[in-house]
Protein backbone atom coordinates (compact mmCIF):
# COMPACT_ATOMS: atom_id res chain seq x y z
CA UNK A 1 0.00 0.00 0.00
CA UNK A 2 1.08 3.67 -0.39
CA UNK A 3 -0.18 6.75 0.19
CA UNK A 4 -0.98 9.67 -2.36
CA UNK A 5 2.28 11.98 -2.04
CA UNK A 6 -0.50 15.22 -1.41
CA UNK A 7 -4.55 14.74 -1.34
CA UNK A 8 -5.70 16.79 -4.16
CA UNK A 9 -9.53 17.73 -4.79
CA UNK A 10 -9.46 16.21 -8.01
CA UNK A 11 -10.75 19.27 -9.48
CA UNK A 12 -8.06 20.23 -11.31
CA UNK A 13 -8.77 21.46 -15.09
CA UNK A 14 -12.53 21.21 -14.12
CA UNK A 15 -15.16 24.52 -15.26
CA UNK A 16 -16.69 25.70 -12.43
CA UNK A 17 -19.45 28.27 -11.99
CA UNK A 18 -19.50 30.48 -9.05
CA UNK A 19 -23.59 32.49 -8.95
CA UNK A 20 -22.62 35.58 -6.61
CA UNK A 21 -19.24 35.03 -6.89
CA UNK A 22 -18.36 38.45 -6.30
CA UNK A 23 -18.81 38.67 -2.58
CA UNK A 24 -18.92 36.65 0.54
CA UNK A 25 -18.92 33.03 0.63
CA UNK A 26 -19.08 32.70 -3.68
CA UNK A 27 -15.72 34.98 -3.57
CA UNK A 28 -14.48 32.78 -1.41
CA UNK A 29 -15.78 29.75 -3.19
CA UNK A 30 -14.19 31.05 -6.37
CA UNK A 31 -10.85 31.42 -4.59
CA UNK A 32 -10.82 27.97 -3.01
CA UNK A 33 -11.58 25.91 -6.46
CA UNK A 34 -8.95 28.08 -8.62
CA UNK A 35 -6.49 27.09 -5.75
CA UNK A 36 -7.18 23.43 -6.12
CA UNK A 37 -6.91 24.21 -10.09
CA UNK A 38 -10.35 24.58 -11.71
CA UNK A 39 -11.02 27.01 -14.19
CA UNK A 40 -14.01 29.42 -12.63
CA UNK A 41 -16.46 31.42 -14.02
CA UNK A 42 -18.27 34.02 -11.64
CA UNK A 43 -21.23 36.15 -11.91
CA UNK A 44 -23.27 39.14 -9.77
CA UNK A 45 -25.29 41.88 -10.60
CA UNK A 46 -23.49 45.37 -9.59
CA UNK A 47 -20.37 45.56 -12.43
CA UNK A 48 -18.10 47.13 -10.00
CA UNK A 49 -18.25 44.74 -7.77
CA UNK A 50 -17.81 41.84 -9.88
CA UNK A 51 -14.74 43.86 -11.82
CA UNK A 52 -13.31 44.21 -8.67
CA UNK A 53 -13.49 40.24 -7.84
CA UNK A 54 -12.57 39.06 -10.84
CA UNK A 55 -9.60 41.13 -11.15
CA UNK A 56 -8.52 40.17 -7.73
CA UNK A 57 -9.21 36.03 -8.96
CA UNK A 58 -7.37 37.12 -12.32
CA UNK A 59 -4.42 38.75 -10.35
CA UNK A 60 -3.52 35.30 -8.47
CA UNK A 61 -4.72 32.92 -10.59
CA UNK A 62 -3.81 34.26 -13.74
CA UNK A 63 -6.78 36.02 -15.96
CA UNK A 64 -7.03 33.07 -18.44
CA UNK A 65 -8.70 30.96 -15.64
CA UNK A 66 -11.20 33.58 -14.85
CA UNK A 67 -14.02 34.88 -15.89
CA UNK A 68 -16.42 37.54 -14.86
CA UNK A 69 -19.95 38.16 -16.18
CA UNK A 70 -22.53 40.72 -15.44
CA UNK A 71 -25.67 38.67 -14.94
CA UNK A 72 -29.05 38.22 -12.47
CA UNK A 73 -29.70 34.47 -11.86
CA UNK A 74 -33.34 35.60 -11.91
CA UNK A 75 -33.21 36.94 -15.61
CA UNK A 76 -33.55 33.95 -17.61
CA UNK A 77 -32.32 35.81 -20.83
CA UNK A 78 -28.90 36.90 -18.83
CA UNK A 79 -28.51 33.42 -17.63
CA UNK A 80 -28.46 31.61 -20.95
CA UNK A 81 -25.78 34.30 -22.01
CA UNK A 82 -23.76 33.39 -19.59
CA UNK A 83 -23.78 29.69 -20.03
CA UNK A 84 -22.89 30.02 -23.39
CA UNK A 85 -19.72 32.65 -22.26
CA UNK A 86 -18.71 29.76 -20.32
CA UNK A 87 -18.74 27.35 -22.68
CA UNK A 88 -16.99 29.31 -25.72
CA UNK A 89 -14.50 30.31 -23.28
CA UNK A 90 -13.63 27.33 -21.30
CA UNK A 91 -15.09 24.27 -22.31
CA UNK A 92 -18.54 22.77 -20.47
CA UNK A 93 -18.82 23.43 -16.82
CA UNK A 94 -18.62 20.69 -14.73
CA UNK A 95 -19.11 22.37 -11.49
CA UNK A 96 -22.27 24.44 -10.41
CA UNK A 97 -22.59 26.31 -7.26
CA UNK A 98 -25.81 28.25 -6.95
CA UNK A 99 -24.93 31.05 -4.40
CA UNK A 100 -26.04 34.12 -5.23
CA UNK A 101 -28.76 35.44 -3.43
CA UNK A 102 -29.46 37.32 -0.20
CA UNK A 103 -31.45 36.71 3.15
CA UNK A 104 -34.93 38.97 4.26
CA UNK A 105 -35.23 39.68 7.84
CA UNK A 106 -39.28 39.86 8.36
CA UNK A 107 -41.91 38.20 10.61
CA UNK A 108 -45.41 36.95 9.40
CA UNK A 109 -46.83 40.24 10.50
CA UNK A 110 -44.93 42.38 8.35
CA UNK A 111 -43.96 40.40 5.28
CA UNK A 112 -46.16 41.65 2.34
CA UNK A 113 -47.70 39.24 -0.29
CA UNK A 114 -45.27 40.92 -2.96
CA UNK A 115 -42.21 40.32 -0.53
CA UNK A 116 -43.43 36.70 -0.41
CA UNK A 117 -43.15 36.27 -3.99
CA UNK A 118 -39.97 37.74 -4.08
CA UNK A 119 -38.47 35.94 -1.34
CA UNK A 120 -39.89 32.54 -3.33
CA UNK A 121 -38.95 33.84 -6.66
CA UNK A 122 -35.46 34.32 -5.63
CA UNK A 123 -34.81 31.07 -3.19
CA UNK A 124 -36.46 28.90 -6.22
CA UNK A 125 -35.22 30.55 -8.94
CA UNK A 126 -31.68 31.21 -8.21
CA UNK A 127 -31.55 27.34 -8.35
CA UNK A 128 -34.10 26.26 -11.35
CA UNK A 129 -32.99 29.23 -13.44
CA UNK A 130 -28.49 28.26 -13.26
CA UNK A 131 -29.31 24.49 -13.08
CA UNK A 132 -31.06 24.21 -16.25
CA UNK A 133 -28.96 26.55 -18.79
CA UNK A 134 -25.69 24.55 -17.35
CA UNK A 135 -27.52 21.09 -16.98
CA UNK A 136 -26.39 19.93 -20.38
CA UNK A 137 -23.15 21.39 -19.71
CA UNK A 138 -22.64 19.54 -16.16
CA UNK A 139 -23.84 15.93 -18.45
CA UNK A 140 -21.46 16.34 -20.95
CA UNK A 141 -18.14 17.43 -18.93
CA UNK A 142 -19.27 14.11 -16.95
CA UNK A 143 -19.19 13.55 -13.59
CA UNK A 144 -20.95 16.76 -12.85
CA UNK A 145 -21.36 18.64 -9.81
CA UNK A 146 -24.39 20.91 -8.55
CA UNK A 147 -23.80 22.74 -5.00
CA UNK A 148 -26.30 24.55 -3.27
CA UNK A 149 -25.76 27.56 -0.49
CA UNK A 150 -28.36 26.97 1.47
CA UNK A 151 -29.39 28.13 5.42
CA UNK A 152 -29.82 26.39 8.22
CA UNK A 153 -33.01 28.11 8.74
CA UNK A 154 -34.21 25.56 6.16
CA UNK A 155 -33.95 23.11 8.80
CA UNK A 156 -34.13 25.31 11.83
CA UNK A 157 -36.68 28.44 11.06
CA UNK A 158 -36.35 32.07 12.89
CA UNK A 159 -39.68 33.88 12.75
CA UNK A 160 -37.63 36.72 12.36
CA UNK A 161 -36.67 35.60 8.98
CA UNK A 162 -40.25 33.47 8.46
CA UNK A 163 -40.17 34.02 4.53
CA UNK A 164 -36.45 33.33 4.31
CA UNK A 165 -36.88 29.97 6.11
CA UNK A 166 -40.01 28.95 4.46
CA UNK A 167 -38.33 29.54 0.67
CA UNK A 168 -34.74 27.71 2.03
CA UNK A 169 -36.83 24.58 3.77
CA UNK A 170 -38.30 24.07 -0.10
CA UNK A 171 -34.48 24.33 -1.08
CA UNK A 172 -33.78 21.31 1.10
CA UNK A 173 -36.48 19.34 -0.64
CA UNK A 174 -36.14 20.35 -4.18
CA UNK A 175 -32.12 19.09 -4.04
CA UNK A 176 -33.44 16.03 -2.58
CA UNK A 177 -35.78 16.07 -5.91
CA UNK A 178 -33.08 16.95 -8.48
CA UNK A 179 -30.28 14.50 -7.04
CA UNK A 180 -32.45 11.78 -7.65
CA UNK A 181 -33.72 13.34 -11.01
CA UNK A 182 -30.07 14.06 -12.31
CA UNK A 183 -28.71 10.47 -11.14
CA UNK A 184 -28.56 8.86 -13.82
CA UNK A 185 -27.47 11.74 -16.35
CA UNK A 186 -23.69 11.73 -13.79
CA UNK A 187 -24.68 14.87 -11.99
CA UNK A 188 -24.80 14.98 -8.46
CA UNK A 189 -26.66 17.44 -6.47
CA UNK A 190 -25.64 18.67 -2.77
CA UNK A 191 -25.93 21.71 -0.33
CA UNK A 192 -24.29 23.21 2.32
CA UNK A 193 -26.58 24.50 5.46
CA UNK A 194 -24.92 27.77 6.33
CA UNK A 195 -25.39 28.94 9.93
CA UNK A 196 -24.02 32.59 10.60
CA UNK A 197 -20.94 33.56 7.92
CA UNK A 198 -18.86 36.76 7.73
CA UNK A 199 -19.64 38.16 4.41
CA UNK A 200 -21.34 41.24 2.81
CA UNK A 201 -24.54 41.07 4.27
CA UNK A 202 -23.36 40.65 7.55
CA UNK A 203 -21.39 43.87 7.06
CA UNK A 204 -24.07 45.30 5.91
CA UNK A 205 -26.72 44.57 8.96
CA UNK A 206 -23.60 45.89 11.33
CA UNK A 207 -23.29 49.20 9.26
CA UNK A 208 -26.81 49.87 10.14
CA UNK A 209 -27.64 48.03 13.42
CA UNK A 210 -24.16 48.78 15.44
CA UNK A 211 -23.84 51.08 18.02
CA UNK A 212 -21.97 54.47 17.49
CA UNK A 213 -17.90 53.32 17.62
CA UNK A 214 -19.05 49.38 18.25
CA UNK A 215 -16.60 47.42 16.17
CA UNK A 216 -17.29 44.88 14.11
CA UNK A 217 -15.21 42.42 16.19
CA UNK A 218 -17.10 43.09 19.60
CA UNK A 219 -20.39 43.34 17.62
CA UNK A 220 -20.40 40.12 15.84
CA UNK A 221 -18.71 38.35 18.53
CA UNK A 222 -22.10 39.73 21.06
CA UNK A 223 -23.96 38.23 17.85
CA UNK A 224 -21.90 34.50 18.35
CA UNK A 225 -23.27 34.81 21.84
CA UNK A 226 -26.69 36.00 21.58
CA UNK A 227 -27.19 32.90 18.95
CA UNK A 228 -25.79 30.36 21.43
CA UNK A 229 -23.26 29.60 18.51
CA UNK A 230 -21.34 26.66 20.66
CA UNK A 231 -17.90 27.49 18.49
CA UNK A 232 -18.51 31.37 19.63
CA UNK A 233 -17.83 33.21 16.43
CA UNK A 234 -19.59 33.55 13.08
CA UNK A 235 -18.02 31.45 10.10
CA UNK A 236 -15.46 32.58 7.94
CA UNK A 237 -16.08 32.81 4.00
CA UNK A 238 -14.01 30.13 3.41
CA UNK A 239 -14.87 27.45 6.13
CA UNK A 240 -17.98 27.73 3.46
CA UNK A 241 -16.14 27.41 0.61
CA UNK A 242 -14.23 24.53 1.77
CA UNK A 243 -17.19 22.52 2.61
CA UNK A 244 -18.75 23.72 -0.91
CA UNK A 245 -15.17 22.64 -2.46
CA UNK A 246 -15.39 18.92 -1.55
CA UNK A 247 -18.88 18.22 -2.48
CA UNK A 248 -18.26 19.74 -6.07
CA UNK A 249 -14.96 17.59 -5.83
CA UNK A 250 -14.79 13.93 -6.69
CA UNK A 251 -13.93 13.25 -3.57
CA UNK A 252 -17.85 13.28 -2.83
CA UNK A 253 -18.49 11.00 -5.77
CA UNK A 254 -20.73 8.45 -3.31
CA UNK A 255 -22.90 11.90 -2.02
CA UNK A 256 -25.87 12.88 -3.78
CA UNK A 257 -28.85 14.54 -2.18
CA UNK A 258 -27.68 15.01 1.26
CA UNK A 259 -25.91 18.63 2.86
CA UNK A 260 -23.25 19.74 5.13
CA UNK A 261 -23.40 21.89 8.01
CA UNK A 262 -21.45 24.55 8.34
CA UNK A 263 -22.91 26.41 11.34
CA UNK A 264 -20.61 26.21 14.27
CA UNK A 265 -22.83 23.79 16.30
CA UNK A 266 -25.63 26.37 15.43
CA UNK A 267 -28.08 23.03 14.73
CA UNK A 268 -29.95 21.65 17.07
CA UNK A 269 -30.91 18.26 15.29
CA UNK A 270 -29.25 15.26 16.11
P1 LIG B 1 -22.90 38.43 0.00
O1 LIG B 1 -23.90 39.54 0.03
O2 LIG B 1 -21.53 38.67 0.50
O3 LIG B 1 -22.80 37.84 -1.48
C1 LIG B 1 -23.95 37.59 -2.25
C2 LIG B 1 -23.50 37.44 -3.70
O4 LIG B 1 -24.65 37.10 -4.51
C3 LIG B 1 -22.94 38.72 -4.29
O5 LIG B 1 -21.92 38.39 -5.20
C4 LIG B 1 -24.15 39.31 -5.01
O6 LIG B 1 -23.72 40.21 -6.03
C5 LIG B 1 -24.78 38.05 -5.56
N1 LIG B 1 -26.18 38.14 -5.92
C6 LIG B 1 -27.23 38.43 -5.11
N2 LIG B 1 -28.38 38.38 -5.82
C7 LIG B 1 -28.04 38.05 -7.08
C8 LIG B 1 -28.77 37.83 -8.27
N3 LIG B 1 -30.12 37.97 -8.31
N4 LIG B 1 -28.11 37.48 -9.39
C9 LIG B 1 -26.76 37.34 -9.38
N5 LIG B 1 -26.01 37.53 -8.30
C10 LIG B 1 -26.65 37.89 -7.16
O7 LIG B 1 -23.63 37.29 0.83
P2 LIG B 1 -23.19 35.81 1.34
O8 LIG B 1 -21.85 35.43 0.84
O9 LIG B 1 -23.49 35.76 2.78
O10 LIG B 1 -24.34 34.95 0.63
C11 LIG B 1 -24.10 33.87 -0.24
C12 LIG B 1 -25.27 32.90 -0.13
O11 LIG B 1 -25.26 32.28 1.16
C13 LIG B 1 -26.66 33.57 -0.28
O12 LIG B 1 -27.51 32.74 -1.03
C14 LIG B 1 -27.13 33.66 1.15
O13 LIG B 1 -28.53 33.75 1.28
C15 LIG B 1 -26.56 32.35 1.72
N6 LIG B 1 -26.48 32.33 3.18
C16 LIG B 1 -25.58 33.13 3.83
C17 LIG B 1 -25.53 33.15 5.21
C18 LIG B 1 -24.53 33.96 5.96
O14 LIG B 1 -24.56 33.97 7.21
N7 LIG B 1 -23.61 34.65 5.30
C19 LIG B 1 -26.47 32.33 6.01
C20 LIG B 1 -27.33 31.49 5.21
C21 LIG B 1 -27.33 31.50 3.85
P3 LIG B 1 -24.66 41.42 -6.55
O15 LIG B 1 -25.38 41.97 -5.35
O16 LIG B 1 -23.71 42.38 -7.20
O17 LIG B 1 -25.59 40.78 -7.53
Amino acid sequence: MSLPQRLSLGVEGRVAVVTGGSSGIGLATARTLLAAGARVAICGRDGARLDAARDELGGVAGPDRVLGERCDVLDEGAVGAFARSVESRFGPAGILVNNAGQGRVSTFADTTDAAWREELELKFFSVIRPTRAFLPQLERAGGGAIVCVNSLLARQPEPHMVATSAARAGILNLVRSLATELAPKGVRVNMVLIGLVESGQWRRRYATQAAPGESWEAWSAALARAKHIPLGRLGRPDEAAHAIAFLSSPLASYTTGSFIDVSGGHSRHV
